[in-house]
C-alpha cells in the first residue's frame, strides 16, 4: 500500500485491508503523524459534543431547508449577473450604433446608379 491508498484507507470507515493499512504506517512516519492527527482531532470533537443529542424537529428542518437551497442559490446567482448582463448589453447596443454606417456618411460614395449598375448586374458564366 502506498501513502495514497493508505490515506484514503484512513478515511474509510469501512476499510477492508485494515492488515495493510497497518504495515503501511507502521512503516512511514508521514501517515502515522497524519493518522495520530486524526485521532487527536475525532477524540476532541466527540469530547467537545458529547452528550448533544438533537431534537426530533432536526431532520425535518435540514429537509425543508435542503429543499429550499437550490432556488436561493440560483436567485443569488442570478442577482449577482445582473450587472454583468447590463454592462453586456448596454456594450452591444453602443457597438451596434456604431457599427452601423449612417446614412449621412454613406452620401457622396458612390453615385446612385453605378451602385444599382453593380447590384442587378448578372455574373457572367464561369466567374
Ligand atoms: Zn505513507
Amino acid at each position: 500500500m502506498n501513502c495514497r491508498n493508505a490515506r484514503r484507507a484512513m478515511d474509510d470507515p469501512g476499510n477492508k485491508r485494515p492488515d495493510a493499512l497497518s504495515e503501511h504506517l507502521a512503516g512511514c512516519e508521514d501517515c502515522r503523524n497524519l493518522r495520530a492527527a486524526l485521532d487527536a482531532t475525532g477524540s476532541m470533537l466527540r469530547s467537545r459534543h458529547a452528550g448533544v443529542v438533537p431534537d426530533g424537529a432536526f431532520a425535518t428542518r435540514v429537509r425543508a431547508r435542503l429543499q429550499r437551497e437550490p432556488a436561493q442559490v440560483l436567485a443569488a446567482a442570478a442577482l449577482r449577473l445582473l450587472p454583468v448582463t447590463v454592462i453586456i448589453l448596454l456594450l452591444l447596443s453602443w457597438l451596434a450604433f456604431t457599427a452601423t454606417p449612417q446614412a449621412e456618411a454613406l452620401q457622396g460614395e458612390a453615385p446612385t446608379e453605378d451602385v444599382l449598375a453593380w447590384v442587378l448586374e448578372v455574373p457572367e458564366e464561369g466567374s
